[in-house]
């Protein structure tokens, strides 16, 4: 079965066929980036327009590459949420319109249900049950993936997600848009204990995050060091920064893994990519015997091919959108 997915929730246009849920026959992203650079963040207006402008090329791009034709597609499958309400809409409109001319059938998918599913594409053996640890831009979120469609939060943020927290760091920092990459490059080798940054614990909830304190932690410690004409040590602060973001994650994570005894812990989202929380988790799941899950590093980001896999699952669950599929900027991830 041949799913042409569609993703178009943030700042990346993407196109896939997935071919049975886990063989990605072809993978086609526009990125915006460098537009929104500019601004230092996206800006929701551009990013819908860039996808409208994109959409249409990057489908047949993928259909070619893939080697098929229209008709060798049996489904389409779109993020619908959450995301960017006006990029959202642009994919499923799209969605709706190839679905509606190739009659075949709609297939509506929650984006971070998706980049849970990066690793099913990259570790063909992962099957449910399993412990992830969602790791996005926009979310936080230690969910019990029960079965490929059943999920269930266990802990998330109380304020900002952790990509966020990279990504306003990273402003602050002057390493650009988006964060997350150039901060984790900068920490290479520097000292993640010269500077003292808080790792927030929320009351009688010992699984839920918060990341608000420790940004503003890190913006006051640079203003102040502005104010003061005092230089700060960037590669040290950007491992105190890092060590701190993987403190809050990784043994919350491991705690969540150990209360469901799965034997099995997976991380999805952009800061899957981060070198510092891939190695502590690396370590710890080392220690505890649970066997780590981590996304290759292409499929961490947004991307069409995880869009596809949880597709495919979403389908064989009977999902299924009607012409009347709306976008949602938030929806429950337990929800579907
Ligand atoms: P969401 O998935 O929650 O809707 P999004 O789609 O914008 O949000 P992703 O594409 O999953 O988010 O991930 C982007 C985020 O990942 C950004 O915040 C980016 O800075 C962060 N990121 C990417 N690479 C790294 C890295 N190496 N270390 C830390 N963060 C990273
Ligand atoms: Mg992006
Ligand atoms: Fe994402």
């Amino acid at each position: 079965m041949n799913i042409l997915a569609i993703e178009s929730s943030c700042d990346e246009t993407a196109v896939a066929v997935v071919k049975d849920g886990r063989t990605v026959l072809s993978d086609a992203i526009a990125s915006q980036a460098d537009m929104h650079a500019i601004y230092g963040g996206v800006v929701p207006e551009i990013a819908s327009r860039k996808h409208i402008e994109a959409i249409a090329a990057l489908a047949e791009q993928a259909l070619a590459q893939a080697g098929v034709t229209r008709a060798d597609i049996d489904a389409v499958a779109v993020t619908y949420a959450p995301g960017l309400i006006g990029a959202l809409l642009v994919g499923v409109n799209f969605a709706k319109s190839a679905a509606f001319g190739l009659n075949v059938p709609l297939i509506p998918v929650h984006h971070v249900r998706g980049h849970i599913a990066a690793n099913y594409i990259t570790h063909p053996e992962l099957e449910p049950p399993f412990v992830c640890l969602c790791v996005s831009g926009g979310n936080t979120l230690i969910v019990d993936v029960k079965d490929y469609t059943r999920v269930e939060i266990m802990g998330a943020t109380r304020d900002d997600a952790a990509g966020e927290c990279f990504d306003k760091v990273a402003r602050v920092l002057g390493l650009g848009y988006p964060g997350g990459a150039p901060v984790d490059r900068l920490s290479q080798g520097g000292d993640d204990r010269r500077y003292e940054l808080p790792r927030a614990h929320v009351a009688d909830a010992p699984l839920d995050m918060s990341f608000s304190g420790l940004k503003t932690a890190v913006l006051n410690l640079v203003h102040n060091a502005q104010q003061k004409g005092e230089q700060l040590e960037l590669k040290d602060l950007a491992a105190s920064f890092s060590a701190a973001v993987s403190d809050s994650l990784v043994p919350r994570a491991m705690e969540a893994a150990k209360r469901k005894g799965y034997g099995k812990l997976a991380v999805a989202g952009g800061v899957a990519a981060n070198s510092r929380i891939r190695a502590d988790l690396e370590r710890a799941c080392a220690a505890s015997g649970d066997k780590l899950y981590l996304p290759q590093l292409s499929l961490c980001g947004d991307n069409g091919a995880m869009i596809g896999c949880q597709g495919y699952y979403e389908y064989l669950a009977g999902v299924r959108g009607g012409m009347d599929l709306n976008a949602y900027a938030n929806r429950d991830i337990q929800k579907g």
